[in-house]
């Protein structure tokens, strides 16, 4: 079986964005490919983060995964800063990248925009080698993601290339694995704009995996949406496309099918739909997910477990890669 990657930045409480865009595909990815999929936590760093969020979110993330449905015997399951391979591995490939390269990555310009240029942080602008690191130490193929991370994907390809190109064929080239529904889900507050769990100043923007169905009720509620008043599927009306692609991602029904139930009605109608859709889709997650969090320990087994998994798959690369470099071995 092909190799899949994926992880999820502890630097927030997790979204919708996450769960449609990442989480829920690698469920569905699981019985085809060998999955690992990581808390990247050293990717979290980029961003000052608080030592005891860090800490509690970590673990809450990794009972979301297998809330969700993640094979904790089926897959490798770890917390980044658990396997040194990954820091190692970046280093040596940060020594075969360009600045120019880095330079083009949209993230990096979007995460660095709010800075000026000499604060911006250097975890910011290195942070996609590390991803490539991630990839690249377990031979990876497919990288489900959301469409927000595509092009670190394609950096990661270049930089294999590169590395085999110079040394000898150490890696596996990967693919992003992007599922078109839930590529990019938008904010609800503003529709041209990524839902994102850590740069949303207005929490009505995103909902949180997490939340309370008074909540998710009221977010919708509030929702941007437009003054033409009638459900419909088009980039005219951002705001009702959104909703239109998140219970369609939900419930894996056709939009056109949305639009034909909503035809006679208004829009408080239709929120109420996709309120009580996302619900169903969370509660039970949830629930899951608070008594998961009552037995800490079995999570911690899991993450340790996958941790020596992960180490002994990503030495093996690593290993490879200092060989084809030339560093000094001592048998
Ligand atoms: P941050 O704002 O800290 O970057 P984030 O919400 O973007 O947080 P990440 O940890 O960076 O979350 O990304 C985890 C995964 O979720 C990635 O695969 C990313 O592509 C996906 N993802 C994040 N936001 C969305 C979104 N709005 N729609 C679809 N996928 C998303
Ligand atoms: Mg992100």
């Amino acid at each position: 079986r092909k190799v899949m990657f994926s992880g999820i930045k502890p630097t927030g409480d997790p979204t919708l964005g996450n769960y449609l865009g990442a989480i829920k595909n690698w469920v569905s990815l699981q019985n085809t490919y060998q999955g690992i999929f990581s808390i990247v936590d050293l990717h979290a760093i980029t961003v000052h983060q608080n030592p005891e969020d860090l800490k509690k979110r970590s673990i809450e993330i990794a009972a979301i995964y297998f809330a969700a449905g993640i094979d904790p015997k089926e897959n490798i399951v770890f917390i980044q800063s658990h396997v040194h391979q990954h820091a190692e591995a970046a280093w040596l490939l940060t020594c075969n990248s360009y600045m120019g390269e880095l330079n083009r990555m949209t993230q990096f310009k979007e995460k660095s925009s709010k800075s000026v240029k000499e604060s911006v942080p250097t975890g910011i602008f290195a942070y996609p080698l590390l991803m490539a690191a991630d990839i690249l130490l377990y031979g990876a193929e497919v990288v489900p993601v959301g469409k927000d991370q595509v092009q670190h994907v394609e950096l990661t390809r270049d930089l294999a290339n590169r590395f085999n190109n110079t040394y000898s064929n150490v890696f596996k080239i990967p693919k992003p694995f992007v599922n078109t529904g839930s590529a990019k889900i938008y904010d609800l507050q503003d529709p041209t704009k990524k839902m994102s769990k850590s740069e949303t100043s207005n929490p009505n923007g995103y909902i949180l995996i997490m939340d309370s169905p008074d909540i998710i009720r009221k977010k919708i509620s509030k929702a941007v949406t437009d003054s033409i008043g009638i459900v419909n599927y088009t980039d005219e009306q951002p705001g009702v496309k959104n909703l239109i692609d998140l219970v369609c991602c939900i419930n894996g029904r056709e939009s056109s099918e949305i639009v034909e139930l909503f035809k006679e009605k208004g829009y408080k109608e239709f929120k109420e739909y996709v309120a009580e859709t996302i619900i169903n889709e969370l509660e039970p997650l949830q629930n899951k997910v608070k008594f998961l969090l009552e037995d800490k320990h079995q999570i911690e087994n899991i993450l340790k477990e996958g941790a020596r998994k992960a180490s002994e798959i990503s030495q093996k690369t690593l290993d490879e890669m200092k060989k084809n470099i030339g560093f000094y071995s001592i048998g």
